[in-house]
């Protein structure tokens, strides 16, 4: 199971926006966005006219590094969302927002999109009463995803809900933060994607 390793700050300023990859960071002062908003390298090259390729790549590449995917395993999940009924880019959208880690994330459970795929390869998260440690499992609706019974995991979901306090919860999803769980209401829609990723020129990329 790869994962980036380097600064994820980096990504953000390669991509020329906040793709909140540090959790509470991303709000305060310290974001590198608001200090270095510029690509990131020695030799910072003059903003010239992007190609209808690089468009293309850009945002393949901000999608990807929203979820915290790679590329084959991005491919994977593009494949897919082609074999899918309807529009494929709002089925690879979906599918993306139907990840484990996500899910964790967006219910609060972690601090951060790293820490929320830290707590799943870990075994901490449970579907439907059975541990389930790969971040890239897709959920379903119906499905339950607790916090395991553990006293460390407990507090360490404990306070991210706490420093998550506020935060909406997709409709998709209820949460139960006094439980440290949730559940899945319903499959999301192109709506419930709360990025500003436009999916049409991820599927002209990945479709030559
Ligand atoms: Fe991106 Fe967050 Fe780093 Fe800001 S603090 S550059 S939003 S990862």
């Amino acid at each position: 199971m790869a994962r980036f390793c380097g600064s994820v700050c980096k990504l953000c300023r390669r991509e020329g926006m906040k793709l909140f990859l540090k959790g509470q960071r991303c709000f305060s002062e310290k974001c590198a966005i608001n200090r270095r908003n510029y690509p990131p390298g020695v030799h910072t090259r003059p903003p010239r006219k992007n190609s209808e390729y690089c468009l293309q790549l850009r945002e393949k590449q901000k999608a990807k590094r929203i979820y915290g995917v790679l590329d084959r395993s991005f491919m994977n999940m593009f494949r897919k969302a082609e074999r899918q009924k309807g529009n494929t880019g709002e089925n690879l959208l979906t599918l993306l927002e139907r990840r484990l880690d996500n899910v964790v994330l967006m219910l609060g459970l972690a601090q951060s999109r790293y820490h929320a795929r830290q707590i799943v390869a870990h075994g901490h998260v449970t579907v439907n009463g059975r541990k389930m440690s790969i971040p890239s499992y897709l959920v379903g609706p119906g499905d339950e995803i607790r916090i395991r019974d553990r006293e460390g995991i407990k507090k360490v979901a404990g306070d991210a809900i706490e420093l998550n306090k506020g935060q909406p919860v997709p409709e998709w999803l209820e949460a139960d933060p006094a439980q440290l769980r949730g559940k899945v209401v319903q499959l999301p829609t192109r709506s419930d994607v709360p990025h500003p990723i436009n999916e049409q020129l991820i599927v002209e990329l990945c479709s030559k």
